[in-house]
This record gives structure tokens, sequence and C-alpha cells, in this order.
């Protein structure tokens, strides 16, 4: 596990200026949740992290180490897409076990590793499936069984429900805090869907247009928003 710290990170696309000095503190197993309308730079602030994307300006320090400049392969953290991205010609086990492969990780840590996260996912059943043969929700949990298994410091979801019919949503809401009780994982989670942000979250980051609006707890936000913008975003349904 480790914290992250964000400060006053920046970032343009040619002239165009999307995220403006931002600044997060992320403790040591906090489940930080990023949220804000479509285009306001969650994605980027998290491809960012991750190592995606360049930074424009600033720092990002995931421990105790700024990481700006390292590739996303040695930053220690895990990414969960919205679109799973899993190998269509791979089944689950070896969907899990690819990245590890690709590591050159010993075989025996391997097999350990994967058998662990089947287990905390509820996965044996379907080790030997491949994925169009999978519910959307089974293939969300492959892909969060391949981030389990690489062990990371930290695990960037970026708005990994919203492919998923409503019922699958909630459930799937409850699996991953579930999961982040169990493991205590530092993870930043990115959604534009304000029922996610107020149950899933330990701290709501609230952007608008490339800055952060408020920082708080969801029940902070929720009884002393500090303007209209965050009282209106978090007070309505979306
Ligand atoms: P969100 O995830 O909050 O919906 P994004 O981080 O995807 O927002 O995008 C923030 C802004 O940056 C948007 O205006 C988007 O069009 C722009 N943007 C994102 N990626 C690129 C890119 N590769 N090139 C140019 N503009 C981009
Ligand atoms: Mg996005």
């Amino acid at each position: 596990m480790a914290q992250v710290a964000i400060s006053k990170v920046a970032k343009a696309f040619g002239t165009v200026k999307v995220l403006h000095e931002v600044s997060v503190d992320i403790a040591d197993g906090q489940f930080v949740v990023l949220v804000g309308p479509s285009g306001c730079g969650k994605s980027t602030l998290l491809r960012m992290v991750a190592g995606l994307e360049t930074v424009s300006g600033g720092t990002i320090a995931i421990g105790d180490r700024v990481v700006n400049h390292l590739p996303p392969a040695k930053r220690d953290i895990a990414m969960v897409f919205q679109n799973y991205a899993l190998y269509p010609h791979k089944t689950v086990e070896q969907n899990m076990a690819f990245a590890l492969k690709l590591r050159k990780t010993d075989p025996a840590v391997v097999a350990e590793r994967v058998k662990r996260a089947a287990d905390i996912l509820d996965l044996n059943p379907y080790l030997k499936r491949y994925p169009r043969q999978l519910s959307g929700g089974q293939r969300q949990r492959v892909a969060m069984g391949r981030a389990i298994v690489r062990n990371p410091q930290v695990f960037l979801f970026d708005e990994p429900l919203s492919n998923l019919d409503a019922k699958l949503r909630v459930q799937m809401r409850t699996e991953i805090k579930e999961l982040h009780q169990r493991l205590k994982t530092t993870t930043i989670y990115v959604t534009h869907d304000q029922i996610e942000a107020m149950t899933m979250a330990d701290k709501i980051v609230v952007m608008r247009d490339g800055r952060i609006e408020q920082v708080g707890a969801p029940l902070e936000l929720f009884d002393r928003p500090a303007n209209l913008f965050v009282a209106g975003f978090i007070g309505s349904p979306s």
C-alpha cells in the first residue's frame, strides 16, 4: 500500500488546458472517488497517475517516490477500465496470469496469486472459460482479478461499472467495496455517478472544468457543500 500525493498537477493538450494545478492527497489505504461531469478531467488525472499521460506541470508521488518520469510498469499501480480489455482468446485463468508471465514471475507464484484472486472474486467455476462465455459482471470481476494478481500499491478504476445494467452496478459497487475492505489497497476511483461516489468513497473529490471544487467525506459534502455546483451535483440523483 502507499499514499498518493498529487501536487499542483496541470495538463494541457496543445494549447488547451484541461487541468489547472490540481492537488489531492490520498492516504495509505484510502478509497478516494474523483467525481464530476463528463469532460471535467477525471480520466486525464487518473491516466497521469497511471503514467499513460505525461504531466504538464506539478508532481505525482506514489509512496515516497516522485513518479512523473516513470513508465506505467514501474509505478506499482494496476488499472481497471470501463471496457474490461480482456484478451478474447485467453481463458479467465490465462487472462489473470498474463501480466505476471510477461514480467517473468515464477510459475508457482503466478499459480498462487491467480488462485487467491479467483477465491476472493468467486471466479473458481469459470477459470477455463473464455470472456465471451461470461456475463458482464463476471468479466468485470476478471478485470479486477487481473489487477489483484499484481499485488499493486494502488488500484485505479476508471468508470468500471458504466457498461453494466443498473442492478449489476449496485451489486458490483458492494463487491468493489468489500474487496477494498479486505485488501486495504489505496484506491482512486473515477465516476460521473454521484450515487457511486456517495456510497463508495472515504473521501470525494468533486471536479469541474479541470479544477477541484471541494474535497471531503461524503456526508461533509452533502451537509456542507462549498458552493451551488457541489450542492446541485451531490444533491441530485443521476
Ligand atoms: P472526463 O474523464 O472527466 O470525462 P477527460 O479527462 O477524458 O474527462 O477529458 C478532459 C478534457 O480533456 C476534455 O475536454 C477532453 O476532450 C480533453 N482531452 C482528453 N484527452 C485528450 C487528448 N488526448 N487530446 C486532446 N484533448 C483531450
Ligand atoms: Mg473519463
